[in-house]
């Protein structure tokens, strides 16, 4: 399974990485990204390309 990596101190909640995501794999709860559905992560990295704030980063499979 892919690690999804969420530094919350740099996330300030901006829902870009929910809204790009194509697996509905994360969500805001209280103003900050939360993993939702991790076994849905494809891990094409919209989320990691796309924040701005690099609080969102895909590790590589660690085989369970
Ligand atoms: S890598 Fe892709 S599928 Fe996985 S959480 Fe990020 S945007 Fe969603
Ligand atoms: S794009 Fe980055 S800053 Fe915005 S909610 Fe996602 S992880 Fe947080």
């Amino acid at each position: 399974m892919r690690r999804i990596n969420i530094n919350t101190h740099w996330c300030k909640g901006c829902g870009i990485c929910v809204t790009l995501c194509p697996k509905g794999v994360l969500k805001l709860e209280q103003e900050t990204v939360q993993v939702e559905d991790q076994e849905a992560c494809i891990g094409c990295r919209q989320c990691e390309y796309h924040c701005p704030d690099f609080a969102i980063t895909i590790g590589e499979d660690d085989n369970g």
